[in-house]
């Protein structure tokens, strides 16, 4: 090591890295996330009860009360299969692996060993959409959108993955994939399609409204789950900045965007909040607004309860 250089191990993904002294806004050569002295915490044994948001409990507890659900989700799986759902959500897709988009792998692995899931599949879809998702049946996938990977910045990349591995651990597979597959075929022109034909034959229309209405809502509990990971509200406020103002975000203040998701949660009564659900089911939107999403984390953090489970035994420093 030259007398300018320092070795300083990466809190994420625990490799070795030689900076020079002098150098601000290092970074890991592995995982490219900010290299610093913080600890990072990993959790030993994390609960889903734990993280889960209320709505996210509630409106599945309202899934699974509706008669023949989970039968009429396993005709539906059983028919589509996991091949076939692999082949749609995989189609014309990289695949990530250790040698293929190396920072990417590391940043899933990092996700994986924080919240304690096994490593599904990740690939990277060209899409100019910023988004991704995660999809299977018993062996999940997780695809990241290209155009989110080229627009977000590593920190907030990794808080995608945490949020789609947050699905593996919330054990939100199944309804999820069931949820997409509904949704991706009222966006595509294929509804006269045999898939699109079993959907309807087996599913009756409170069961997909149902499961369209949980599916937004659990992604609040995600987002918590990539908080769980990344460890710094910001960097999940930034993201949703991002989601939500699109590709100028550079030009976009961060302390007017978090006021504003502070004012949204603010003019709401329980009664509005209804209204607000009804209008994101009815807007057509796979995910709710990304203003909602963050003043729903601020609240988190805000309650304590974020708090409790960074210290929490079940948390221990890597
Ligand atoms: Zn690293
Ligand atoms: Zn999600």
């Amino acid at each position: 090591m030259a007398d300018n250089e320092n070795s300083i191990r990466c809190r994420y993904c625990g490799q070795r890295n030689q900076i020079r002294i002098d150098s601000s806004d290092a970074r890991c050569g592995r995982c490219r996330l900010p290299l610093s002295d913080e600890p990072h915490k990993k959790f030993a044994r994390l609960d889903k009860e734990q993280y889960i948001h209320p709505a996210d409990a509630r409106a599945l507890a309202a899934l699974r009360a509706i008669p023949g659900i989970d039968t009429a989700l396993k005709k539906l799986l059983a028919v589509t299969g996991e091949s076939a759902i692999r082949v749609i959500f995989t189609a014309s897709a990289v695949k990530v692996t250790p040698t293929q988009c190396p920072d990417l792998y590391a940043k899933l692995q990092i996700a994986c060993t924080t919240l304690g899931v096994d490593m599904p599949e990740l690939f990277v879809q060209q899409n100019p959409v910023v988004n991704a998702f995660t999809g299977g049946v018993e062996r999940p996938v997780i695809v990241l959108y290209s155009q989110l990977i080229e627009r977000l910045s590593d920190d907030e990349v990794l808080a995608v993955v945490a949020h789609e591995v947050g699905h593996i651990h919330a054990e939100h597979v199944l309804y999820l994939t069931a949820a997409r597959l509904i949704e991706f075929l009222a966006k595509t022109a294929v509804l006269a399609s045999p898939l699109a034909f079993i959907i309807k034959e087996v599913l009756t229309m409170s069961m997909r409204a149902a499961l369209l209405a949980w599916a937004r809502k659990a992604e609040l509990s995600c987002d918590r789950a990539a908080l769980l990971v990344t460890q710094n509200a910001n960097v999940i406020g930034r993201t949703m900045m991002k989601l939500s103002g699109g590709t100028f975000a550079s030009r976009v203040d961060y302390d007017q965007f978090l006021a504003q998701a502070r004012d949204f949660q603010k003019n709401y009564d329980e009664k509005a909040l209804d209204r607000f659900w009804a209008d994101v089911i009815t807007s057509g939107l796979s995910h709710p607004f990304p203003v909602w999403r963050v003043s729903e984390i601020l609240q988190w953090v805000e309650s304590g309860e974020y708090k409790a489970l960074m210290t929490s035994p079940e948390s221990a420093a890597a």
